[in-house]
Protein backbone atom coordinates (compact mmCIF):
# COMPACT_ATOMS: atom_id res chain seq x y z
CA UNK A 1 0.00 0.00 0.00
CA UNK A 2 1.19 3.13 -0.79
CA UNK A 3 1.92 4.75 2.80
CA UNK A 4 0.05 8.06 2.30
CA UNK A 5 -2.94 5.96 1.07
CA UNK A 6 -3.24 4.12 4.55
CA UNK A 7 -6.96 4.46 6.04
CA UNK A 8 -5.71 4.88 9.01
CA UNK A 9 -4.09 7.69 8.96
CA UNK A 10 -5.54 11.05 10.36
CA UNK A 11 -4.27 14.76 10.58
CA UNK A 12 -4.05 17.38 13.18
CA UNK A 13 -5.47 19.88 10.64
CA UNK A 14 -8.98 19.73 11.06
CA UNK A 15 -10.65 18.19 7.76
CA UNK A 16 -14.67 18.50 8.28
CA UNK A 17 -16.87 15.02 7.70
CA UNK A 18 -17.60 14.85 4.43
CA UNK A 19 -14.58 17.13 2.89
CA UNK A 20 -13.45 15.63 -0.54
CA UNK A 21 -9.82 16.09 0.93
CA UNK A 22 -9.07 14.16 3.83
CA UNK A 23 -5.49 13.25 4.40
CA UNK A 24 -5.78 10.24 2.66
CA UNK A 25 -5.97 12.51 -0.64
CA UNK A 26 -3.52 15.34 -0.79
CA UNK A 27 -4.23 16.53 -4.39
CA UNK A 28 -2.18 19.15 -5.83
CA UNK A 29 -2.52 21.90 -7.16
CA UNK A 30 -1.08 26.44 -8.27
CA UNK A 31 -2.70 28.64 -5.76
CA UNK A 32 -2.05 32.35 -5.03
CA UNK A 33 -2.99 34.94 -2.54
CA UNK A 34 -3.18 38.44 -2.03
CA UNK A 35 0.44 38.80 -0.64
CA UNK A 36 1.66 35.74 -1.90
CA UNK A 37 3.02 35.11 -5.78
CA UNK A 38 1.35 31.67 -7.57
CA UNK A 39 3.10 28.45 -6.42
CA UNK A 40 2.67 24.61 -5.29
CA UNK A 41 -0.11 23.52 -2.97
CA UNK A 42 -1.70 20.99 -1.21
CA UNK A 43 -5.32 20.62 -0.57
CA UNK A 44 -6.26 19.22 2.63
CA UNK A 45 -9.77 19.96 4.36
CA UNK A 46 -10.24 23.75 3.76
CA UNK A 47 -6.84 24.56 4.07
CA UNK A 48 -3.73 24.81 1.41
CA UNK A 49 -0.66 23.60 2.46
CA UNK A 50 1.73 26.02 0.57
CA UNK A 51 4.79 23.63 -0.19
CA UNK A 52 7.28 26.67 -1.71
CA UNK A 53 7.33 27.96 2.13
CA UNK A 54 7.57 24.13 3.61
CA UNK A 55 10.14 23.41 1.56
CA UNK A 56 12.01 26.85 2.28
CA UNK A 57 11.74 26.13 6.23
CA UNK A 58 13.42 22.61 5.33
CA UNK A 59 10.75 20.29 5.57
CA UNK A 60 10.79 18.74 2.20
CA UNK A 61 14.80 17.55 2.26
CA UNK A 62 16.09 14.54 0.29
CA UNK A 63 13.39 14.40 -2.29
CA UNK A 64 14.15 14.81 -5.50
CA UNK A 65 13.04 18.49 -5.26
CA UNK A 66 14.08 21.96 -5.73
CA UNK A 67 12.78 25.32 -4.70
CA UNK A 68 11.68 26.35 -8.01
CA UNK A 69 9.52 23.06 -8.92
CA UNK A 70 7.60 25.21 -5.80
CA UNK A 71 7.78 28.69 -6.67
CA UNK A 72 6.21 28.50 -10.40
CA UNK A 73 3.31 29.24 -12.38
CA UNK A 74 2.63 25.28 -13.00
CA UNK A 75 3.01 21.61 -12.07
CA UNK A 76 5.06 20.96 -14.65
CA UNK A 77 8.59 20.98 -13.21
CA UNK A 78 7.54 19.01 -10.66
CA UNK A 79 5.77 16.04 -12.48
CA UNK A 80 8.75 16.11 -14.56
CA UNK A 81 10.28 14.22 -11.48
CA UNK A 82 8.27 11.21 -12.62
CA UNK A 83 5.82 8.95 -10.24
CA UNK A 84 8.46 8.24 -7.99
CA UNK A 85 9.44 11.57 -7.26
CA UNK A 86 5.66 12.74 -6.58
CA UNK A 87 4.98 9.92 -4.65
CA UNK A 88 7.72 10.04 -2.14
CA UNK A 89 6.70 14.50 -1.87
CA UNK A 90 2.82 13.34 -1.54
CA UNK A 91 4.12 10.42 1.42
CA UNK A 92 6.18 13.35 2.66
CA UNK A 93 3.61 16.12 3.30
CA UNK A 94 1.31 13.03 4.41
CA UNK A 95 3.64 12.15 7.25
CA UNK A 96 4.23 15.71 8.20
CA UNK A 97 0.26 16.36 8.66
CA UNK A 98 -0.34 13.38 10.23
CA UNK A 99 -1.68 13.27 14.03
CA UNK A 100 1.12 11.07 15.38
CA UNK A 101 4.05 13.65 13.73
CA UNK A 102 4.86 16.53 15.78
CA UNK A 103 7.73 17.90 13.73
CA UNK A 104 5.32 20.33 11.83
CA UNK A 105 2.61 20.54 14.20
CA UNK A 106 4.45 21.40 17.42
CA UNK A 107 5.45 24.26 15.43
CA UNK A 108 3.24 26.72 15.43
CA UNK A 109 5.35 29.45 14.28
CA UNK A 110 5.62 27.19 10.90
CA UNK A 111 2.25 25.81 10.99
CA UNK A 112 0.94 29.77 10.38
CA UNK A 113 3.21 30.39 7.17
CA UNK A 114 2.14 26.54 5.76
CA UNK A 115 -1.50 26.35 6.32
CA UNK A 116 -3.37 28.77 4.31
CA UNK A 117 -7.27 28.94 4.58
CA UNK A 118 -9.07 28.50 0.78
CA UNK A 119 -11.11 31.52 1.67
CA UNK A 120 -7.75 33.20 1.21
CA UNK A 121 -6.62 31.86 -1.88
CA UNK A 122 -6.97 31.86 -5.66
CA UNK A 123 -6.63 28.93 -7.27
CA UNK A 124 -4.40 29.24 -11.03
CA UNK A 125 -4.02 26.99 -13.93
CA UNK A 126 -2.58 24.06 -12.40
CA UNK A 127 -0.63 22.59 -15.17
CA UNK A 128 0.56 24.11 -18.66
CA UNK A 129 -1.16 21.67 -21.16
CA UNK A 130 1.09 20.72 -24.25
CA UNK A 131 -1.21 18.79 -26.25
CA UNK A 132 -4.72 18.24 -25.37
CA UNK A 133 -6.44 14.53 -26.37
CA UNK A 134 -10.27 13.31 -26.41
CA UNK A 135 -11.58 10.03 -26.02
CA UNK A 136 -15.09 8.67 -26.90
CA UNK A 137 -14.94 5.85 -24.84
CA UNK A 138 -18.30 5.40 -23.32
CA UNK A 139 -20.47 2.90 -24.97
CA UNK A 140 -23.31 3.94 -23.34
CA UNK A 141 -22.33 7.95 -24.94
CA UNK A 142 -21.26 6.33 -28.41
CA UNK A 143 -24.97 4.27 -28.67
CA UNK A 144 -27.33 7.19 -27.20
CA UNK A 145 -25.63 9.48 -30.40
CA UNK A 146 -25.38 6.71 -33.01
CA UNK A 147 -29.12 6.24 -32.55
CA UNK A 148 -29.94 10.07 -32.66
CA UNK A 149 -27.81 10.85 -35.62
CA UNK A 150 -27.63 7.21 -37.79
CA UNK A 151 -28.93 3.92 -37.36
CA UNK A 152 -30.44 2.91 -34.03
CA UNK A 153 -29.79 -0.44 -34.82
CA UNK A 154 -26.59 0.02 -35.61
CA UNK A 155 -25.84 3.04 -33.26
CA UNK A 156 -22.04 1.93 -32.73
CA UNK A 157 -19.54 2.72 -35.86
CA UNK A 158 -18.09 -0.66 -37.12
CA UNK A 159 -14.81 0.37 -35.41
CA UNK A 160 -16.05 1.58 -32.09
CA UNK A 161 -15.54 -1.95 -30.04
CA UNK A 162 -12.13 -2.31 -31.60
CA UNK A 163 -10.53 1.10 -31.17
CA UNK A 164 -10.42 3.40 -28.15
CA UNK A 165 -11.96 6.24 -30.43
CA UNK A 166 -10.11 9.85 -30.07
CA UNK A 167 -8.99 13.21 -32.03
CA UNK A 168 -6.50 15.61 -31.14
CA UNK A 169 -8.32 18.79 -29.20
CA UNK A 170 -6.98 22.30 -28.42
CA UNK A 171 -5.13 23.36 -25.68
CA UNK A 172 -5.11 26.87 -25.94
CA UNK A 173 -8.61 27.00 -24.75
CA UNK A 174 -8.72 25.30 -21.83
CA UNK A 175 -10.01 27.15 -18.54
CA UNK A 176 -9.76 26.44 -15.07
CA UNK A 177 -12.68 26.08 -12.77
CA UNK A 178 -14.30 29.42 -11.99
CA UNK A 179 -13.93 31.26 -15.62
CA UNK A 180 -16.83 32.60 -18.07
CA UNK A 181 -17.20 31.08 -21.27
CA UNK A 182 -19.22 33.32 -23.90
CA UNK A 183 -21.86 31.33 -25.54
CA UNK A 184 -19.68 30.19 -29.06
CA UNK A 185 -20.52 32.09 -32.43
CA UNK A 186 -20.38 29.97 -35.58
CA UNK A 187 -22.19 28.10 -38.79
CA UNK A 188 -25.50 26.87 -38.04
CA UNK A 189 -28.10 25.33 -39.81
CA UNK A 190 -31.43 25.58 -38.35
CA UNK A 191 -33.54 25.05 -41.28
CA UNK A 192 -32.15 22.07 -42.61
CA UNK A 193 -33.48 22.72 -46.25
CA UNK A 194 -31.62 25.99 -46.46
CA UNK A 195 -28.31 27.68 -46.93
CA UNK A 196 -26.03 27.66 -43.48
CA UNK A 197 -26.52 31.15 -40.93
CA UNK A 198 -23.64 33.07 -39.05
CA UNK A 199 -25.38 32.83 -35.47
CA UNK A 200 -24.46 32.55 -31.86
CA UNK A 201 -24.98 28.72 -30.89
CA UNK A 202 -28.53 27.55 -30.12
CA UNK A 203 -27.52 24.01 -28.94
CA UNK A 204 -24.80 24.66 -25.95
CA UNK A 205 -24.02 21.45 -24.11
CA UNK A 206 -21.63 20.63 -21.50
CA UNK A 207 -19.50 16.91 -21.45
CA UNK A 208 -19.24 14.86 -18.26
CA UNK A 209 -15.73 13.91 -18.54
CA UNK A 210 -12.75 13.29 -16.55
CA UNK A 211 -8.86 14.03 -17.91
CA UNK A 212 -5.79 12.70 -17.05
CA UNK A 213 -2.31 14.38 -16.85
CA UNK A 214 0.49 12.82 -18.31
CA UNK A 215 4.32 12.51 -17.35
CA UNK A 216 7.01 12.72 -19.79
CA UNK A 217 6.38 9.21 -21.74
CA UNK A 218 8.54 7.87 -24.29
CA UNK A 219 10.71 8.88 -27.59
CA UNK A 220 9.02 9.58 -30.67
CA UNK A 221 8.57 5.79 -32.20
CA UNK A 222 8.00 4.18 -29.16
CA UNK A 223 5.03 2.86 -27.06
CA UNK A 224 3.43 3.13 -24.11
CA UNK A 225 2.03 -0.75 -22.77
CA UNK A 226 -1.30 -0.71 -20.50
CA UNK A 227 0.94 -2.42 -17.81
CA UNK A 228 3.02 0.60 -17.85
CA UNK A 229 0.60 3.35 -18.53
CA UNK A 230 -0.23 3.55 -14.88
CA UNK A 231 3.41 5.27 -14.46
CA UNK A 232 2.92 7.61 -17.01
CA UNK A 233 -0.48 9.14 -15.37
CA UNK A 234 0.49 12.07 -12.64
CA UNK A 235 -3.51 12.45 -11.53
CA UNK A 236 -6.94 13.29 -12.72
CA UNK A 237 -9.24 16.47 -12.76
CA UNK A 238 -12.96 16.71 -13.82
CA UNK A 239 -13.60 17.94 -17.07
CA UNK A 240 -16.34 20.22 -18.66
CA UNK A 241 -15.51 19.40 -22.56
CA UNK A 242 -18.44 22.15 -23.61
CA UNK A 243 -19.69 21.46 -27.34
CA UNK A 244 -21.43 23.87 -29.57
CA UNK A 245 -23.92 20.90 -31.19
CA UNK A 246 -25.56 22.73 -33.95
CA UNK A 247 -22.03 23.90 -35.14
CA UNK A 248 -20.59 20.39 -35.02
CA UNK A 249 -23.89 19.11 -36.57
CA UNK A 250 -22.89 21.18 -39.55
CA UNK A 251 -18.94 21.15 -39.71
CA UNK A 252 -17.72 17.71 -38.51
CA UNK A 253 -17.81 16.05 -41.90
CA UNK A 254 -15.44 14.78 -42.98
CA UNK A 255 -12.24 15.65 -40.45
CA UNK A 256 -14.69 15.52 -37.13
CA UNK A 257 -14.97 17.94 -34.47
CA UNK A 258 -13.30 21.58 -34.94
CA UNK A 259 -15.13 25.03 -33.74
CA UNK A 260 -17.85 22.97 -32.23
CA UNK A 261 -15.15 21.47 -29.93
CA UNK A 262 -11.95 24.22 -29.67
CA UNK A 263 -13.97 27.34 -27.86
CA UNK A 264 -13.49 25.93 -24.19
CA UNK A 265 -13.14 22.80 -21.94
CA UNK A 266 -13.24 23.54 -18.43
CA UNK A 267 -11.02 21.55 -15.62
CA UNK A 268 -11.20 21.64 -12.04
CA UNK A 269 -8.16 22.91 -10.07
CA UNK A 270 -6.67 20.19 -8.07
CA UNK A 271 -5.47 17.22 -9.46
CA UNK A 272 -6.07 14.00 -7.34
CA UNK A 273 -2.55 11.50 -7.98
CA UNK A 274 -3.60 8.51 -9.67
CA UNK A 275 -2.00 6.76 -6.43
CA UNK A 276 -4.69 8.94 -3.99
CA UNK A 277 -7.44 7.05 -6.57
CA UNK A 278 -5.45 3.45 -6.07
CA UNK A 279 -8.06 2.05 -3.37
CA UNK A 280 -10.61 2.61 -5.44
CA UNK A 281 -9.98 0.36 -8.63
CA UNK A 282 -12.56 -1.29 -10.17
CA UNK A 283 -13.07 -3.90 -13.30
CA UNK A 284 -13.30 -2.59 -16.45
CA UNK A 285 -16.61 -3.95 -18.56
CA UNK A 286 -16.35 -6.52 -20.45
CA UNK A 287 -14.95 -6.25 -24.30
CA UNK A 288 -16.58 -8.50 -26.69
CA UNK A 289 -15.21 -8.60 -29.23
CA UNK A 290 -11.87 -9.31 -27.58
CA UNK A 291 -9.64 -6.51 -27.82
CA UNK A 292 -6.51 -6.58 -29.83
CA UNK A 293 -3.24 -7.42 -28.23
CA UNK A 294 -1.90 -4.55 -27.33
CA UNK A 295 -5.13 -3.06 -26.01
CA UNK A 296 -4.77 -6.20 -23.18
CA UNK A 297 -4.77 -5.73 -19.66
CA UNK A 298 -4.55 -7.61 -16.94
CA UNK A 299 -5.79 -6.45 -13.23
CA UNK A 300 -8.83 -3.54 -12.24
CA UNK A 301 -8.00 -0.69 -14.64
CA UNK A 302 -10.78 1.41 -14.01
CA UNK A 303 -12.01 3.42 -11.35
CA UNK A 304 -15.42 3.67 -9.21
CA UNK A 305 -15.47 7.75 -9.18
CA UNK A 306 -19.28 8.89 -8.32
CA UNK A 307 -19.98 11.80 -10.79
CA UNK A 308 -22.89 14.43 -11.29
CA UNK A 309 -24.08 17.41 -12.88
CA UNK A 310 -25.62 20.60 -11.74
CA UNK A 311 -27.29 23.51 -13.62
CA UNK A 312 -27.83 26.42 -11.71
CA UNK A 313 -29.70 29.33 -13.27
CA UNK A 314 -29.00 32.82 -12.52
CA UNK A 315 -31.51 33.84 -10.34
CA UNK A 316 -32.15 30.25 -8.71
CA UNK A 317 -30.46 27.16 -6.86
CA UNK A 318 -28.92 24.01 -8.93
CA UNK A 319 -30.58 21.38 -9.77
CA UNK A 320 -28.89 17.98 -10.33
CA UNK A 321 -29.52 16.98 -13.86
CA UNK A 322 -27.18 13.66 -13.86
CA UNK A 323 -25.65 11.21 -11.57
CA UNK A 324 -22.76 8.83 -13.28
CA UNK A 325 -20.17 6.73 -12.46
CA UNK A 326 -16.44 6.60 -14.37
CA UNK A 327 -16.36 3.03 -14.22
CA UNK A 328 -18.83 2.80 -16.79
CA UNK A 329 -16.38 3.71 -19.32
CA UNK A 330 -15.42 0.79 -21.85
CA UNK A 331 -11.85 2.16 -22.46
CA UNK A 332 -10.28 2.10 -19.88
CA UNK A 333 -6.88 4.99 -19.59
CA UNK A 334 -4.10 2.32 -19.51
CA UNK A 335 -5.89 1.48 -22.76
CA UNK A 336 -6.52 4.96 -23.93
CA UNK A 337 -2.70 4.95 -23.63
CA UNK A 338 -1.91 2.09 -25.34
CA UNK A 339 -4.08 3.27 -28.43
CA UNK A 340 -2.64 6.62 -28.50
CA UNK A 341 0.76 5.75 -28.13
CA UNK A 342 1.05 2.43 -30.25
CA UNK A 343 1.62 3.87 -33.50
CA UNK A 344 4.54 5.60 -32.25
CA UNK A 345 3.43 9.24 -31.04
CA UNK A 346 5.26 10.37 -27.85
CA UNK A 347 3.10 12.09 -25.20
CA UNK A 348 4.96 14.60 -23.10
CA UNK A 349 4.60 15.82 -19.12
CA UNK A 350 1.26 17.77 -19.01
CA UNK A 351 -0.54 16.31 -21.84
CA UNK A 352 -4.01 16.16 -20.57
CA UNK A 353 -6.31 13.11 -22.44
CA UNK A 354 -10.18 13.18 -21.84
CA UNK A 355 -11.95 10.57 -21.34
CA UNK A 356 -14.83 11.21 -23.45
CA UNK A 357 -18.82 11.90 -22.35
CA UNK A 358 -19.37 9.45 -19.56
CA UNK A 359 -22.66 8.09 -19.60
CA UNK A 360 -24.41 5.68 -17.08
CA UNK A 361 -26.70 3.29 -18.36
CA UNK A 362 -29.87 4.88 -17.35
CA UNK A 363 -31.66 8.17 -18.73
CA UNK A 364 -30.50 10.24 -15.11
CA UNK A 365 -26.86 9.57 -15.63
CA UNK A 366 -26.16 10.27 -19.00
CA UNK A 367 -23.18 12.90 -19.80
CA UNK A 368 -24.38 15.81 -21.71
CA UNK A 369 -27.84 17.52 -22.37
CA UNK A 370 -28.18 16.10 -25.77
CA UNK A 371 -28.49 12.98 -24.37
CA UNK A 372 -30.82 13.95 -21.55
CA UNK A 373 -32.78 15.89 -23.08
CA UNK A 374 -32.48 13.50 -26.04
CA UNK A 375 -31.85 16.00 -29.01
CA UNK A 376 -34.21 18.46 -27.29
CA UNK A 377 -37.50 16.01 -27.31
CA UNK A 378 -37.57 15.69 -23.31
CA UNK A 379 -36.51 18.79 -21.81
CA UNK A 380 -35.21 18.45 -18.52
CA UNK A 381 -37.19 20.79 -16.10
CA UNK A 382 -35.38 23.14 -13.55
CA UNK A 383 -37.09 23.90 -10.14
CA UNK A 384 -37.43 27.56 -10.71
CA UNK A 385 -40.06 25.97 -13.44
CA UNK A 386 -38.42 26.70 -16.75
CA UNK A 387 -36.65 23.80 -18.64
CA UNK A 388 -33.69 23.30 -20.39
CA UNK A 389 -32.77 21.16 -23.61
CA UNK A 390 -29.60 22.71 -23.77
CA UNK A 391 -27.79 25.23 -21.54
CA UNK A 392 -28.74 28.67 -21.66
CA UNK A 393 -27.22 31.85 -21.26
CA UNK A 394 -26.52 32.99 -17.08
CA UNK A 395 -26.33 29.21 -16.22
CA UNK A 396 -23.78 27.65 -14.38
CA UNK A 397 -22.93 24.24 -14.76
CA UNK A 398 -21.42 22.21 -12.27
CA UNK A 399 -19.67 18.80 -11.53
CA UNK A 400 -18.64 17.11 -9.17
CA UNK A 401 -17.29 13.97 -8.28
CA UNK A 402 -15.42 11.89 -5.40
CA UNK A 403 -14.59 8.12 -4.77
CA UNK A 404 -15.80 6.72 -1.48
CA UNK A 405 -14.97 3.52 0.80
CA UNK A 406 -17.86 4.82 3.04
CA UNK A 407 -14.88 5.76 5.46
CA UNK A 408 -12.85 7.14 3.18
CA UNK A 409 -13.89 9.76 0.56
CA UNK A 410 -11.61 11.10 -2.10
CA UNK A 411 -13.12 13.97 -4.17
CA UNK A 412 -11.92 16.37 -6.67
CA UNK A 413 -13.97 19.35 -5.17
CA UNK A 414 -15.99 20.94 -8.87
CA UNK A 415 -15.76 22.37 -11.78
CA UNK A 416 -17.70 25.72 -12.19
CA UNK A 417 -18.30 27.49 -15.52
CA UNK A 418 -21.25 30.29 -16.13
CA UNK A 419 -22.05 30.47 -19.92
CA UNK A 420 -22.20 34.58 -20.51
CA UNK A 421 -24.34 35.73 -23.85
CA UNK A 422 -22.34 35.53 -26.94
CA UNK A 423 -19.90 38.75 -27.45
CA1 LIG B 1 -15.55 15.33 -25.40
Amino acid sequence: MIEANNPALSSWVEVPEHSDFPIQNLPFGIFKTESLSPRVGVRIGNHVVDLKTLFVLGYLENLPFELADFDTNFLNSLMKKGKQGTRALRNRVSKLLSSTQPDLQKNEHHVEQVLISVDQVTMCMPVQIGDYTDFYSSKEHATNVGMMFRDPANALLPNWLWIPVGYHGRASSVILSGESIYRPKGQIKPDPAADPIYAPCRNLDFELETAFITYDGKPLGESISTTEAEDFIFGMVLFNDWSARDIQTWEYVPLGPFLAKNFASSISAWIVTLDALEPFKTATPQQDPKVLSYLEFEGKKSYDIHLEVAIKPKESPENIVSRSNFKYMYWNMAQQLAHHTVNGCNIRCGDLMGSGTISGPTDDSYGSMLELAWKGTKPIPMNDGTERKFIQDYDTVIMRGHASTGTIRIGFGEVVTEVLPAK
